[in-house]
């Protein structure tokens, strides 16, 4: 746990300083807004389906905390170019990973680098920035038109 615990720190720093796909895809046919009141963090995600339904490219533009930075910038990564029905199982393996409870092994089956979240399950309040990305991805891709809130 303690090594992951170090490779969460220095994953978080590195993807809040250097968010990865922090823009507007060209292509994007699919956009929600995300907002965590908590924390204030804001983001927006959108996503460009292809006609095979495939993520071909995702960006994401906002502003928060680093947690909520970092796991936006992890997000985009993980899902680009996979199918959209593997970035929604993925939400529900994320959203696992990160809510259960603080006690049990964290099961980080099929998450990969995502892996490195499971420690936020003990701090409630960051659960909420963890998954903000995610639910705003969610609405994006459900194309539901409403902004995500954590709360
Ligand atoms: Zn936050």
């Amino acid at each position: 746990m303690s090594e992951l615990r170090e490779l969460y720190q220095t994953t978080i720093l590195d993807h809040n300083k250097k968010p990865r796909n922090f823009h507007v895809p060209a292509a994007a046919n699919r956009e929600a807004d995300g907002y965590n009141p908590l924390c204030g963090d804001k983001v927006r995600v959108m996503v460009a389906v292809g006609d095979d339904d495939v993520v071909t490219d995702v960006g994401f533009q906002g502003s928060g905390c680093a947690i909520s930075t970092a796991s936006a910038s992890m997000m985009t990564e993980a899902i680009k170019g996979k199918p959209v029905s593997s970035a929604m199982a993925l939400f529900d393996s994320f959203h696992d990973l990160v809510t259960g409870p603080p006690l049990d092994e964290p099961d980080t089956d099929g998450v990969g680098k995502l892996a490195v979240f499971s420690g936020v399950r003990e701090f409630p309040m960051r659960v909420k920035c963890a998954t903000l990305a995610w639910h705003t991805l969610k609405s994006a891709l459900e194309q539901s038109g409403e902004t995500a809130r954590t709360e």
